[in-house]
């Protein structure tokens, strides 16, 4: 997987230093007109990402898959359901079903066999029956490394298309799922009312460097530590830097890198 930064979406020109060219370590860049505003400096935002690298200077996804085919019918598996839930059932049938033509081969039928623990798996496996179909009739069996062209697949919506082309094709994007949008909102990093106003500024606040694997961190963070009923804030490294109102400890616990991530339900 190779990491393309294209810069584009954390911004710079407008806020670049002229002699350096360097972002200003002021106030974070302004959001798009009408966006609201992200509460942390630059260099705030800077803190937070440095620290979220110590800890894990590889971040990966947590969705069992073998190539862009299966990450594809993962990601599409995973709405409103755990990874580790997705991940059980995707192991025996990925080990014997890795590409469209194989996934017709099939059929609904036993297809609905091997996901039938995953949560509205009747609509998911038509889906990806209908999705296999129009990769072999469309796009010569391959997945696209195009974001817009892989929403034109059933069941394909731009999160799911954005985890794809981030982790199968190494492009930046920030899939913002329910993690993603609870941390932006409580902590004030990107207070967005929906997903794209989120996506959006969170695409312009991250420094370029960051935006590969900030998807990846910010996941893992509300996974493992800003948890949704109750974030754990006293095993939290950006503790000190955090602006929510929830926090309730003020100290940044000690960076213990993290090299291997089992996946989870495997
Ligand atoms: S301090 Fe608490 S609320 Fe703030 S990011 Fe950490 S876990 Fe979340």
């Amino acid at each position: 997987m190779t990491a393309k930064a294209d810069g584009k979406a954390a911004g710079g020109s407008k806020t670049a230093n002229k002699k350096t060219g360097k972002p200003k370590s002021g106030a974070a860049r302004k959001p798009s007109k009408g966006l609201p505003r992200c509460k942390y400096s630059q260099a705030e935002i800077r803190q937070i990402f440095s620290r979220f690298q110590k800890l894990r200077p590889e971040p990966r996804g947590e969705l069992y898959h073998t190539n862009p085919y299966t990450l594809l019918v993962a990601v599409t598996l995973s709405a409103q359901a755990t990874d580790a839930g997705v991940n059980k059932a995707t192991k025996p049938l990925f080990d014997v079903v890795d590409a469209p033509e194989k996934m017709v081969a099939l059929g609904e039928e036993k297809l609905r066999d091997y996901i039938k623990t995953i949560g509205l798996y009747r609509n998911k496996a038509k889906n990806v029956i209908k999705l296999s179909e129009k990769l072999i009739s469309d796009f010569n069996g391959k997945v696209p490394d195009d974001r817009d062209l892989l929403t034109t697949l059933p069941g394909v919506g731009r999160k799911t298309a954005n985890v794809v082309v981030s982790m199968a094709f190494g492009q930046p994007t920030i899939a913002v799922d329910t993690h993603i949008f609870r941390i932006g909102n409580r902590i004030g990093l990107a207070p967005g009312k929906t997903p794209d106003e989120v996506e959006a500024i969170l695409e312009r606040v991250i420094p370029k460097e960051f935006l590969y694997h900030a998807h990846h961190w910010l996941i893992l963070h509300g996974r493992y530590t800003c948890k949704a009923r109750k974030p754990e804030c006293e095993h939290c490294i950006i503790a000190d830097l955090c602006k929510s109102k929830e926090k309730t400890c003020d100290v940044a616990a000690p960076i213990v890198p993290i090299k291997e991530q089992p996946l989870p339900g495997l």
